[in-house]
């Protein structure tokens, strides 16, 4: 048996991504394996169903409220280190719109073909030099005071590039086959995911969150 409070005999979860992605919890263990002494990715780290953690409604204005909202909602109510994302598509000419909206951009959560095919709609007059955009990423971590001293971070990440005319490729999802990152001459959804991974909002926000999970971590 370990230490009390060092969770190194590999029992429970010990970290709980707010979400029910299971791509996202992918990488996040990616991310994270190697990085903690002790934390077993594999088993440790789970998404809010595995931790019984309830749904949390999105309530806030900005990607950076909606993660906090999140991860403070699943840290207190299980009493494990959470974490949680919120992420977007920021169109420079319509003022950072779809932002916050851009799950449900045409009227229903998630119709990711409907949400695709009315933003091109709406650019379909503006021309290639003013079509940029980026994906933007806050990513949150709330410490509940079961670990210590109760504290929340966030961090971010951004992926910039331009809105193409028609969809192109075949991975990824969302908005992925219309925002060509700079530098690039193909479109997200024609990245591998290790490609996409590196370079993406999300990879980079997590990322960025990094020392601060290692550090709650220490504590569990
Ligand atoms: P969520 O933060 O995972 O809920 O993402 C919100 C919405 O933003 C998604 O439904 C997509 O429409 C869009 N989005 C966020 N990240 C990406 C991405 O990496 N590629 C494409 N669309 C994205």
């Amino acid at each position: 048996m370990s230490q009390a409070g060092t969770g190194s005999d590999g029992a429970g979860p010990r970290l709980v991504l707010a979400t029910h992605n299971k791509g996202k919890l992918r990488e996040l263990r990616e991310l994270l394996r190697g990085q903690v002494p002790g934390l077993d990715v594999d088993t440790q780290v789970v998404d809010a169903a595995a931790a019984g953690a309830p749904d949390v409604v999105e309530t806030g204005v900005t990607f950076a409220e909606n993660s906090l909202l999140k991860a403070r909602a699943v840290a207190e109510a299980t009493g494990l280190v959470a974490i949680a994302d919120d992420s977007g598509l920021a169109v420079d000419v319509l003022g950072g719109a779809p932002g916050i909206f851009s799950a449900r951009w045409a009227g229903r959560h998630g119709d990711d073909a409907a949400n695709l095919r009315l933003l091109l709609d709406q650019l379909s007059d503006v021309p290639d030099g003013h079509r940029g955009a980026a994906f933007v990423c806050a990513a949150a971590l709330a410490v509940p005071s079961a670990v210590g001293t109760a504290h929340e971070t966030v961090e971010y990440g951004q992926l910039e590039g331009t809105l193409l005319r028609e969809p192109r490729g075949e991975g990824g999802f969302g908005y992925d086959p219309v925002l060509q990152p700079v530098g690039e001459e193909r479109s997200c959804a024609e990245l591998s995911a290790e490609e996409k991974n590196a370079i993406s909002h999300r990879g980079q926000a997590f990322r960025a969150l990094l020392p601060a999970i290692v550090e709650a971590l220490a504590r569990t």
